[in-house]
């Protein structure tokens, strides 16, 4: 435990340092769950953007994109289920004051046992060496089956309890397992209370004529309420999707994390429209395609698992949740889910207006099927912090913290480094620079030693190092440093710009989902 608190906490500093992420309104001390993205942090998230965007897009024909607004009419979100069922069961330990969810709490108790199990198999594959049958000493040994057995009790009520909504049994698991509250230490625990998580505001001037409207807990329903538009201005036919990137808030109750559970955040969700009937084929076609999505950013494919929804939310009718480990565990970073006719026959209902689909094909009209893609940006942008993230011991026994984004990624490609301050090498700099700048992002940097200025970009992600020099003013030529291997080449300076363009095009990633 607190050699991950311990990662977490490194990649907190790291991000604030460098100006990744920032708490917001830091000088009044912030503000809880809410932060801002710095200088490379915007960039980072911008090429994520674009590699989703351009994924959905660029790469499928029949997915086109909107940017709706935040704010929507009120009935939207009755009609949507959330005024009414978007809430989290949540309990106080009277002692700390420290609120919790209720379901969380329970999910980490069921991970402690899955832990103990997996350490006792791990001890005993080392024991038996490579004669260990891992599945039979699953299925004998006596004290991963006792954990086993206990484990299965407590999904089982936890399922059950999820199922019925019963807040009284989720307060009773947490009871019986003794689950303590990690700030004090005890069992005092209040009521488990459900908890609406959406924010409110008013619309309008006056106090008669103010309107309550909430700000949006997911992108979806602004893709939802335009679906006729787009298919019918775009000519779409079914299936077809709309994509949106968009803000999304959530008065969430734990805020811990750092940007893993905001209360402000961004989503990228895409909406798929398909025949009733065809949904679970189109579900299992995205998982596929969203899996490689994730698995294209690099971070290593063994690095996420999918894991199905034990409770279907109110829409749903297949579901599963795309998970990253992250400093903190196996977490989520993307939703997939068959959401059925849910939502669009709830705002025919709620609209009165008709928003049936005609499919030329079956000559009918019918409430299209939807399968959606969710997932979190600023979840995935966690993800490829911790994953990128490297404290290197060198060989001259210097050490360097590096960033090793994929290239495409990295929120600055190049650095120009002129190797002295004089002697025409800034002005050689920026020719280069000038030059650059029209395709790349890129930095002038002419203070202090060359050393120090390599270990900035490092810290930053930079893949490429570009080192002008003497020499340089006589044969157009520079040296160019790799971040990850530190190599140095000499090239000429006509080259430079396919030689990044080469490692840093977007291209590279979305080439690797055709
Ligand atoms: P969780 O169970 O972690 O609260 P969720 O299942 O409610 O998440 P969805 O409603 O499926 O999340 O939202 C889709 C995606 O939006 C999630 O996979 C996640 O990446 C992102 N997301 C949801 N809530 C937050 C949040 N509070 N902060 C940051 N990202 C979030």
């Amino acid at each position: 435990m607190a050699s991950q608190e311990e990662g977490l906490k490194k990649l907190i500093a790291h991000s604030k340092e460098y100006g990744f992420v920032f708490p917001s309104s830091e000088i009044y001390d912030g503000l809880g769950a809410v932060y801002d993205y710095g200088q490379n942090g915007v960039e980072l998230k911008n090429n994520l953007k674009r590699f989703w965007w351009d994924s959905m897009v660029l790469l499928n024909e029949n997915v086109v994109g909107i940017d709706s607004a935040i704010f929507m009419h009120p009935t939207t979100w009755k009609a949507s289920g959330h005024v009414d069922a978007f809430n989290d069961p949540l309990i106080d330990n009277k002692d700390s004051k420290k609120r919790y969810r209720a379901d969380v709490l329970i999910e980490e108790l069921l991970a402690k046992y899955d832990d103990k199990i997996d350490k006792e198999v791990e001890k005993a594959a080392k024991r038996f060496g490579e004669s260990f049958d891992e599945k039979m000493y699953r299925e004998t040994n006596p004290r991963v089956l006792d954990n086993q057995a206990k484990r299965d009790e407590i999904y089982a009520r936890f399922v059950k309890a999820l199922h019925d909504n019963d807040l009284g049994e989720l307060r009773q698991i947490i009871v019986d397992n003794e689950i303590a509250c990690p700030i004090s230490g005890t069992r005092n625990w209040t009521d488990v209370r459900q908890f609406n998580l959406m924010f409110s505001t008013e619309m309008g001037s006056t106090s008669e004529g103010a309107m309550k409207i909430y700000l949006r807990p997911e992108t979806a329903q602004g893709i939802f309420v335009n679906y006729l538009n787009v298919q019918k201005t775009g000519r779409m036919k079914i299936p077809f999707g709309i994509a949106q990137i968009g803000k999304a808030f959530r008065n969430e109750i734990v805020a811990r994390q750092f940007i893993f559970r905001m209360r402000e955040f961004e989503q990228m969700e895409m909406q798929f429209f398909v025949r009733p009937g065809d949904e679970m084929k189109w579900y299992e076609h995205w998982k596929e395609v969203r899996l490689k999505w994730h698995k294209a950013l690099g971070l290593g494919d063994e690095k996420y698992r999918f894991h199905d929804h034990e409770k279907l939310a109110h829409y749903a009718n297949a579901a599963t949740d795309i998970e990253y480990e992250m400093p903190f565990g196996f977490k989520e970073v993307e939703g997939i889910h068959s959401r059925t006719d849910f939502d669009l026959a709830s705002h025919e209902k709620f609209s009165g207006k008709n928003i049936k689909y005609f499919d030329p094909e079956l000559k009918k009209s019918y409430v299209p099927y939807v399968v959606e893609t969710s997932i979190g940006l600023d979840r995935t942008f966690l993800s490829i912090m911790a994953g990128a993230y490297c404290e290197e011991e060198l060989e001259n026994g210097d050490s360097r913290v590096v960033l090793k984004f994929n290239p495409a990624l990295a929120p600055i490609k190049a650095a120009i480094l002129p190797l002295v301050r004089k002697d025409g090498l800034p002005e050689k700099a920026r020719e280069i620079m000038d030059d650059l700048k029209f395709d790349f992002k890129c930095v002038y940097d002419e203070k202090d030693s060359i050393g120090k200025r390599y270990r900035r970009q490092d810290a930053v992600g930079t893949p490429f190092c570009i080192t002008v020099d003497q020499q340089t003013l006589e044969d157009n030529m520079v040296t160019i440093r790799y971040r990850d291997s530190m190599k140095q080449d000499r090239v000429a300076i006509k080259d430079l710009q396919k030689i990044i363009d080469d490692q840093v095009n977007i291209k590279n990633l979305l080439k690797k989902l055709a």
